[in-house]
Order: C-alpha cells, then sequence, then structure tokens
C-alpha cells in the first residue's frame, strides 16, 4: 500500500505544455502584463519535509515549468532553495506568525490574543524573519503565503490576518501575499490539493487536467507535496488520525482557504 500520485503531477504539467500555457511562479505572475498567454500558476506550500519536494522541482524542469516554494521555518530546505533559485523559480517564506505568538504566548482564545498587542509585534517578527531569508540565501522573497495551524483554528484568526491591509506590503517589502482578495479574485480557477483518500484528492473535486482542457485562466494550482507521496507508515498514521479526529480533520475549511 503506497500512495504515489508523483506521477500524477507530471501528467497535470503534460496536459498543461499540450494546451498552450505558460507554467509560472506567483512572482512571475505579478510580473505579467495584460498577458493574452494562457497562465498555470504553480504554488507549492511545503508544511512538511518531503522528498516530493524535490521530486516535484525536478518533473517541473522537464516541462521548463516555474513554481513558489514557500517554506515554513522548520521546513527551509537549503540545498532545495539554492536549486530552485538557480533555475529561476521562487522560494519565500510560508509564515505561521501569529501561531507561534500564541503557542510562545499560552494563549487559548480568541479574547486573550486582542488584548495583546500580537498585530504590531508579529508584523515586527515577520519583517525580521524575511530579512533573515533574504539575507541567508540571497532571494527576493517578493511573495508570501500564510500557512494554517492548528493555533489558527483555536482563535479563527488566520496568520494573513497580518497581511489583510495591502498598506502593509511596504514595511515587509513584499508585493503579495498568497491569500490576497484582489489577486484571487483575478483567478479564473483555484485548485488547491488535499490527501488522496478525500474528493480523489483535490479539495473542491474539480481536476486540474479537466480545467487545463476547458482553457481556464489563469488556473492557480496550490500542492502540498507531502500529499502525493507516503508509505505505508505515514498512511496508517493518516488513518490513525481519522479514526481520531474524523474526516473533518482533512475537510477543515479553515486552514486552507
Ligand atoms: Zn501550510
Amino acid at each position: 500500500m503506497k500512495n504515489d500520485r508523483i506521477n500524477d503531477y507530471e501528467k497535470i504539467l503534460s496536459a498543461a505544455v499540450d494546451n498552450g500555457y505558460k507554467i509560472i511562479s506567483m512572482e512571475d505572475y505579478i510580473g505579467v502584463k495584460n498577458s493574452t498567454d494562457k497562465l498555470l500558476i504553480l504554488r507549492h506550500d511545503i508544511d512538511y519535509t518531503s522528498k516530493a519536494n524535490l521530486m516535484m522541482f525536478e518533473i517541473e524542469k522537464k516541462y521548463n515549468a516555474r513554481a513558489s516554494y514557500y517554506f515554513r521555518k522548520q521546513t527551509v530546505d537549503a540545498e532545495l532553495i539554492f536549486l530552485i533559485k538557480e533555475y529561476g523559480g521562487e522560494a519565500s517564506l510560508h509564515f505561521e506568525t501569529i501561531a507561534d505568538y500564541i503557542r510562545e504566548h499560552n494563549i487559548t482564545n480568541r479574547e486573550q490574543l486582542f488584548k495583546t498587542d500580537f498585530k504590531n509585534q508579529c508584523l515586527d517578527i515577520l519583517k525580521q524573519d524575511l530579512i533573515q531569508l533574504r539575507k541567508r540565501f540571497q532571494i527576493k522573497c517578493s511573495t508570501i503565503a500564510s500557512h494554517g495551524a492548528t493555533e489558527n483554528r483555536l482563535v479563527g484568526i488566520h496568520n494573513n490576518y497580518l497581511t489583510e491591509d495591502v498598506n502593509i506590503y511596504g514595511f515587509l517589502d513584499i508585493k503579495l501575499e498568497a491569500y490576497q482578495k484582489e489577486f484571487i479574485s483575478h483567478i479564473g480557477e483555484y485548485i488547491s490539493d488535499t490527501v488522496i483518500e478525500e474528493n480523489g484528492g483535490f479539495r473542491y473535486g474539480k481536476h486540474p487536467i479537466s480545467v487545463i482542457e476547458n482553457g481556464v485562466s489563469p488556473l492557480l494550482f496550490l500542492t502540498h507535496p507531502s500529499h502525493w507521496l507516503y508509505n505505508n507508515r505515514q498512511i496508517f498514521k493518516k488513518i490513525i488520525k481519522v479514526m481520531v479526529y474524523g474526516n473533518s480533520f482533512f475537510n477543515d475549511k479553515f486552514t486552507r482557504i
């Protein structure tokens, strides 16, 4: 029993190329002006360290595709970031600053959080995290993406609460946060993956290849590489999670918009 969807990922990119799509990163997208090209924007949230991270990157190279890889602080992979940068892809931050703050301050509910000055403090921390990541890898981090953590569910506040007001972009030296409402409103179709056991592996049940065959553009495709390759032991852990939390564990719409 082994889940290996990596070949399916290749089929999606291959279908995109066959249907005349340009496959680009989030950073590439913000540089596009009035393009008449069909665009497939690839976004990867690196929630976990997985062999699939590098495997997806290798497939993208075969199809002349570029993608955005957003790393959490604990999943930063220096080797992979170097490869992405050298290839011309985008590596940046998958931030969870509010979740970290909640954990560090032992906050248990929303009211308690709002009694603090968390917004300003978290913005300072996020700015410093970005400065450090840029300095360490000589990367731009012009786009960033919010991560959904358990702590965020606890208080009902997304990490991108920090970036909802686009006037803060200058302070953070970014051009886009991946969940920005205006950006999402320009997207023709937004597809997010999930575990293979749910909805055939796509959160809203729509398969990317059918959307590609319909020529929808821009198509934003979010993947979590760890959902595309896992072994027996990991499947066993997932089954236990479903038994403990029920299927709602994977159905939670809060974590990923
Ligand atoms: Zn995430």
